[in-house]
């Protein structure tokens, strides 16, 4: 139950980055329209026309950020300076998602003070992981008044295709892979109960939603202990034909979701292959599980992977893809690739080239490695290919990826997993 406000007020949400801050935004709408705010139309004909008219138009601006590349951390550095050399900008800004989730919470990348010190000019913050304390800074800002509260338990979100959802199974990520921030700005691994997942389901179903895409940094091991995440893994890499694999609750959670009538479609991000057991591979048998399955390889050296903290061998991965092929001919393969790591030689870049050659992916994304700070190879890790080089490796890989790519057309929609960083 909210308490409204008297006159509607403009709010904009502009998110950078992957579904997660795309899920939270949806989220941070719903809970301003439950306030009484209104979404202020977009408009403009490219990113800083857009975000000029917001600044103009709305009451708040919300800024969810992504900290994946450093490109996409100076995007709201920029915004910082529109704000400033705006003298028209009325829109308190406030920022949110990965930039401020690095610096909160136990694992930080950098401190608070740093943050605040480069985006001066935004109004507020708050953690993306705790939309409870938006509420705080909405008082701060006089935007709501005292007496206005919220339930979280019927919080809302903003329904922007009438037949699809993102839900997510869980946040956070314990696996530290070592280029990676998603531990420090999404924090610990915490999987949501499946009444929670179900409820949110029904709901969304009675709303006309059929197709559902079930999301979390590493959604295999929704479920899972820390105990059991080990064990499934070990077992991973023991048998490679895996016929003694472990029962993952994912698939059991999979299986319960696709028996639901009203769902046609199903699919599922991130996977990654060291969770990937042959339990979840057989649910991909089933009819309303999409034709579509993605999972980041990263590289195909295995030295590469080992200094990437990465828990499979490039054998393990191609083996997985036979495995996932046998039950499901046809299936699309997409994957994320990063060229350039530090150490990474032109010989093991080519075991990536020859890697695609051999999986033949529907899509990949490919990105040249960047350094990001408080990460285990930003401390550790000399990154050492020069940027010339990393170029060509991008150029190159995206070359044969796009020789090799499979010719059929495809009717799954790919833009739900394009980021926007
Ligand atoms: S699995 Fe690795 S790459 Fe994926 S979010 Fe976790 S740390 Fe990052």
């Amino acid at each position: 139950m909210v308490l409204r406000l008297r006159k509607s007020k403009k709010y904009y949400t502009k998110t950078f980055g992957c579904y997660a801050n795309e899920v939270d935004s949806d989220y941070i709408a719903g809970l301003l329209e439950d306030l009484g705010f209104s979404e202020l139309k977009k408009k403009g004909r490219n990113e800083t026309e857009e975000i000029e008219y917001a600044l103009k138009n709305a009451d708040i601006l919300v800024i969810n950020s992504c900290s994946v590349r450093q490109k996409s951390e100076d995007k709201v550095y920029g915004i910082g300076k529109m704000i400033k050399n705006n003298p028209k900008a009325r829109a308190k800004v406030v920022l949110t998602g990965c930039m401020v989730g690095s610096v909160t919470g136990d694992r930080k990348r950098f401190s608070e003070k740093q943050l605040k010190m480069k985006t001066k000019d935004f109004d507020g913050y708050f953690p993306p992981s705790d939309i409870k304390s938006f509420l705080t800074v909405l008082r701060e800002l006089n935007l709501i008044s005292k007496d206005l509260f919220f339930d979280k338990k019927g919080l809302k979100r903003r329904q922007r295709d009438k037949n699809h959802a993102y839900v997510n199974v869980s946040y956070g990520c314990d696996n530290f892979c070592s280029y990676c921030v998603v531990p420090y700005s999404r924090g610990c691994e915490v999987s949501r109960s499946k009444k929670e997942i179900l409820e949110e389901i029904k709901c969304l179903v009675e709303k006309g939603v059929c197709d559902f895409t079930f999301c979390g940094q590493n959604v295999n091991s929704w479920g899972l202990s820390m105990e059991e995440k080990f064990k499934v893994r070990s077992a991973g890499r023991k048998d490679t034909d895996n016929k003694k694999q472990s029962k993952l609750p994912f698939a059991q959670l999979l299986r319960e979701i696709h028996n639901i009538k009203e769902i046609n479609n199903i699919d599922f991000i991130s996977s990654n292959p060291f969770d990937f057991t042959q339990d979840l591979v057989d649910v991909l048998k089933l009819p309303k599980i999409s034709n579509y399955v993605h999972i980041a390889v990263q590289s195909g050296n295995n030295k590469i992977l080992k200094a990437m903290n990465r828990r499979h061998t490039s054998e393990e991965f191609v083996n997985l893809v036979e495995r996932i092929r046998k039950v499901r001919p046809g299936i699309e393969i997409g994957t994320d690739i990063i060229v350039g790591f530090p150490g990474e030689t032109r010989e093991q870049f080519m075991d990536t080239a020859k890697l695609i050659e051999k999986v033949k992916f529907s899509v990949a994304f490919i990105s040249m490695y960047s350094s990001r700070k408080g990460t285990f190879a930003e401390i550790n890790l000399k990154d050492d290919v020069p940027l010339k080089e990393k170029k060509w490796r991008h150029m190159y890989l995206t070359k044969e990826w796009r020789k090799n790519k499979p010719k059929v057309k495809s009717n799954y929609s790919h833009s739900r997993w394009v980021s926007s960083e």
